[in-house]
């Protein structure tokens, strides 16, 4: 196994140019290759086993190792591998799996086009939500405001609607009429102010830049409801139905970018719904298909949806594999698990509450400054002097040792700068939330160990 596993890390590092990676640096380290699934554990070609708990990337929901879920792909396979959603044709699984989207979304939240990741359906918000104005006489209401350290999505429209630096910096982006607004970050933000307070003030930026732009010239806002990649910022309650207040007052359309709240991760089926707002467009992909296999789904609700069908003309939009039937099959399937087994029920009454438990008990450590969470998705903020809303000097540093530490003990966390974030298969059990708990207090005295 050793012989072929340098083996195949030489390969990669010759051939396989990474994504989010310092390609040179990478290929020094060499790669850890898995190999292996089987519900919140994976293995690599060295044989550790390890407790996966980020999920793959935020979504493998219903665990790894499915048979079913290999099952309906190997058959819709067999029966019709592919066919388009172009030119007046349709296929079984995606107009099934359309109805179900329509069934479990909130609201009237009813319609769907299909993309193939979430960085696309965010490529397709940013052109339906200007097309919808523009075909209403309002071309002008053309500019999306997004958030600053938000993450859309990697494609020229995800990363511009994103609000990250280092990916505007390569590719000349953001592209025009794409402004951002600061996130909630109460941690690092909140100052003096009562977190319900700092809610209400951090949605008010939202009315000063509608405001400063003109709202005759805003066609949307874009948010996650908990924003992720940046460090799970979870906001307060009250910001929210602030958000939505403001969008409703100017007009201006609301996008829940979802792709990972989306499908049970906060122990409700929707971000929207665990913050109590109602959006008017979503975005969703990963736990769509648990990461199974690539697709993503952007849903629009009746008044939007109204406007694209009878006044949008043809719609010069689409992607070859839109609504995919193999994909299509794999998220019908993905979907009746999450709802046959209870799972994002069991989450948000019985091992959400466990897990919360366990990770405030993890809050309790001299390393961490603060435990959040949100259903199953939560990070935890290292910090050099606890009960001091600070950061470290040099950010990053201390993250990235404790990650490595997490690995050593067959532990996967992430880290953001020197947030350690989580977010389990939504089937993780309690005794598996134990081990989580052991091994991530373990990890953390070792960090600290290592740092002082
Ligand atoms: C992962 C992610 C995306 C991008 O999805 P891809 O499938 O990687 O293109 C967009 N938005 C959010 C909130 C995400 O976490």
């Amino acid at each position: 196994m050793t012989h072929s596993y340098q083996h195949l890390q030489r390969l990669d590092a010759a051939h396989h140019i990474h994504p989010f990676n310092d390609n040179a640096e990478l290929a020094k380290k060499g790669t850890r290759i898995l190999v292996k699934g089987e519900g919140c554990y994976v293995w690599d070609a060295e044989g550790n086993k390890l407790l996966d708990a980020f999920a793959g990337l935020w979504c493998v929901n219903v665990g790894y190792g499915r048979k079913s879920m290999a099952d309906v792909a190997a058959r819709q396979m067999e029966q019709l591998a592919y066919y388009n959603t172009f030119f007046q044709c349709s296929t079984e699984p995606a107009i099934h799996l359309s109805a179900k989207l329509a069934e479990i979304s909130p609201a009237d939240l009813n319609h769907v086009f299909y993309s193939n990741s979430g960085s696309e359906g965010n490529d397709t918000v940013l052109r339906m939500v200007r097309h919808f104005w523009a075909v209403q006489g309002h071309p002008a209401k053309n500019v999306v405001i997004g958030r600053h350290n938000g993450y859309h999505g990697s494609t020229m429209a995800g990363a511009s609607l994103g609000g990250m630096k280092g990916m505007h910096a390569q590719g000349g982006l953001p592209i025009p009429d794409i402004h951002h607004i600061d996130p909630p970050f109460f941690f690092a933000d909140g100052g003096e102010m009562s977190e319900d307070e700092y809610g209400l003030a951090a949605a008010r930026r939202l009315e000063e830049k509608i405001l400063a732009l003109g709202p005759e010239r805003v066609a949307a806002f874009i948010g996650e409801p908990i924003m992720g990649a940046i460090g799970v910022y979870i906001p307060p309650r009250t910001y929210w139905p602030e958000v939505e207040r403001i969008c409703r007052k100017y007009d201006v359309l609301l996008v829940a970018d979802e792709v990972i709240c989306g499908y049970g991760r906060t122990g409700e089926w929707f971000g929207s719904q665990y913050f109590g707002f109602t959006p008017d467009i979503m975005t969703t992909a990963k736990g769509l298909t648990s990461g199974y296999i690539p697709m993503g789904a952007v849903l629009f609700n009746e008044r939007v949806a109204s406007v694209l069908r009878h006044q949008g003309g043809e719609l010069a939009h689409g992607y070859t594999y839109s609504g995919h039937p193999v994909c299509a099959a794999v998220a019908l399937e993905n979907i009746r698990i999450l709802q046959d087994e209870k799972i994002v029920e069991t989450c948000r009454t019985d091992t959400g509450p466990y897990l919360a438990e366990r990770w405030r008990e993890l809050g309790e450590h001299p390393l961490v400054g603060e435990a959040r969470i949100a259903g199953m998705v939560g990070a935890l903020e290292l910090v050099p002097d606890k009960g001091v809303r600070r950061f470290f000097e040099e950010r990053g540093k201390v993250g990235a040792l404790c990650r490595n530490i997490a690995l050593k003990n067959g532990l996967i966390l992430r880290a953001t700068y020197d947030s350690m974030l989580l977010s389990p298969p939504l089937v993780i059990s309690r005794d598996e939330i134990d081990e989580l708990f052991e091994k991530a207090w373990k990890s953390l005295n070792e960090t600290a160990r290592e740092i002082a």
